[in-house]
């Protein structure tokens, strides 16, 4: 895609920010595509063994696709977990940091997994998939755009701040159109 190809998508959006400022200005440089192949988390807690005085942490453990912004919020939990485990001076800190870890990883892992998978060339899982509850997501961040309410309860699940659990209380859900 060019240059007046990307403001042309965007200017499709819903949100005439982003078409906007590709409209009034210069781009430093040429397009870069980025290339992100998968999420990935490999499963360190499922291991019946890991070596002594080793850990693997941060995108090592879970990468996720660069676009929800979680990778850096992920590694910074893990590390307050390290910390205190390494603080306590616990025995096996390895298998108590991924335990822990994984606990961390579980919500925003299910989070964008499920919405990648949305996108039909996604290979995965779908079972779990449901189409009401991505639609309604649909509609709240598209209300969000212009209610500052939505967009704080948006935020604060993506920056692991609430849980997904937040989006359906009530007062949110009254706020989002049928
Ligand atoms: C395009 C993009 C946008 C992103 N945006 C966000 C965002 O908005 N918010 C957010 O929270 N996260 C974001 N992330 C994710 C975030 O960057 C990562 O989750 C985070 O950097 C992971 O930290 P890390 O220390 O595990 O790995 P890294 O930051 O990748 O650090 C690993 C380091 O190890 C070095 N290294 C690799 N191999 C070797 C070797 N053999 N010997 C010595 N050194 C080595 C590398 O050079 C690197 O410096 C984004 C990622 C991408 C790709």
């Amino acid at each position: 895609m060019d240059d007046d190809g990307m403001v042309a998508w965007a200017a499709e959006l819903d949100c005439q920010d982003v078409a906007t400022l590709l409209r009034t200005s210069a781009p430093l440089g040429d397009p870069v595509k980025m290339r992100y192949p998968a999420s990935t988390w490999w499963r360190y807690d499922r291991m019946s063994r890991f070596p002594a005085g080793f850990l693997v942490t941060g995108d090592a453990m879970c990468s996720f696709n660069p676009i929800y912004g979680q990778g850096m919020t992920v590694a910074a939990l893990e590390a307050t977990i390290l910390g205190r485990l390494l603080k306590d001076g616990s025995e096996d800190v390895a298998a108590q940091f991924f335990t822990e870890s994984a606990a961390v990883i579980d919500v925003p892992w299910t989070t964008v997994a499920a919405n990648d998978l949305r996108f039909p060339d996604a290979v995965g899982d779908r079972s779990a998939l449901d189409p009401e509850r991505g639609a309604y997501l649909d509609r709240l961040c598209a209300a969000a755009v212009t209610d500052p309410v939505l967009t704080t309860a948006f935020l604060r699940v993506t920056q692991l701040m609430d849980t997904p659990a937040a989006l359906f209380k009530p007062e949110i859900a009254a706020r989002v159109p049928a």
